[in-house]
């Protein structure tokens, strides 16, 4: 039986720059022929979500504007084009919510650089409501055993350390410096890392962090950037050869990691 689509449903609504945000009520979509409308069960917030909200990027947002793109939820209608989804299937909104597929960068998997490419909660309305259009081409297609609330922040923050461990060409047995290893980011891409069989050093700060990083998420050593002397010597130093990590992945929110970050890589020859 087809499911029940309300006319109207609940949302985050920003309706101008920098907001406030109102907890209102507007219009449930209809999917285009090659979107599917997904009814969100649970929603991740990521600093973007902040960004669009205010106003920093160059880019503008649409107004007015639902955001979010770590939506996890149920397929309830699809457009006459979509055929490999069905109505009950579980899905996944993303920050690319979809792109041309046709221009040089989405048939090389580069779709993020499409100029076509619309993105959820930013260009196109987001997760924060009861029921989010996407791109049936770039939905994540989401196994009915993974539960949802648990998938939500892998579809932005997960895939994001994902694809920057996978873009580092760190192989089993290499090891990757996360800086910082302790955040939302961080903690994931551990994770990543030792299901990828990569040995994760560790940089952040704290007892807290260092205990979590160790202990719970299997970095194998901790650099703690506050106390250390000399960040990329004591980096280096955690590695067998003294040479440095095979990869550095970073997550920081600072500026001075991102002048530091590949020092203490290995030589490349
Ligand atoms: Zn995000
Ligand atoms: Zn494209």
């Amino acid at each position: 039986m087809a499911p029940q689509i309300p006319e109207t449903q609940w949302a985050q609504v920003a309706e101008k720059t920098g907001g406030p945000l109102q907890y209102k009520q507007i219009p449930v979509q209809k999917p285009g022929p090659d979107e599917v409308l997904i009814n969100i069960k649970y929603s991740g917030v990521c600093h973007t979500d902040l960004h669009a909200l205010n106003g920093d990027w160059p880019l503008a947002t649409k107004l007015p504007l639902v955001g979010g793109h770590e939506g996890a939820g149920v397929v309830v209608a699809k457009g006459d084009l979509v055929n490999d989804i069905e109505i009950g299937d579980h899905a996944g909104v993303k920050w690319i919510n979809g792109t041309c597929l046709a221009c040089d960068f989405c048939q090389q998997s580069d779709e993020p650089l499409c100029a076509q490419a619309l993105l959820s909660g930013y260009t196109v309305d987001g997760s924060f409501q009861q029921y989010c259009i996407a791109k049936a081409a770039h939905i994540a297609r989401l196994h009915k055993d993974i539960p949802l609330d648990a998938v939500a922040p892998v579809l932005c923050a997960g895939i994001t350390v994902y694809k920057g461990l996978k873009e580092s060409g760190a192989r089993p047995g290499q090891t990757v410096a996360i800086v910082g290893a302790g955040g939302g980011l961080g903690s994931l891409a551990q994770q990543y890392a030792r299901a990828m069989g990569l040995r994760v050093i560790a940089i952040d700060t704290g007892a807290e962090k260092r205990k979590m990083c160790l202990e719970q998420l299997g970095a194998e050593s901790f650099v703690d950037f506050a106390t250390s002397q000399n960040v990329v010597k004591d980096v280096q130093a955690q590695t067998e050869d003294g040479l440095g990590p095979h990869a550095v992945l970073l997550v920081a929110v600072n500026e001075k990691p991102f002048q530091q970050a590949a020092e203490p890589l290995e030589p490349l020859s």
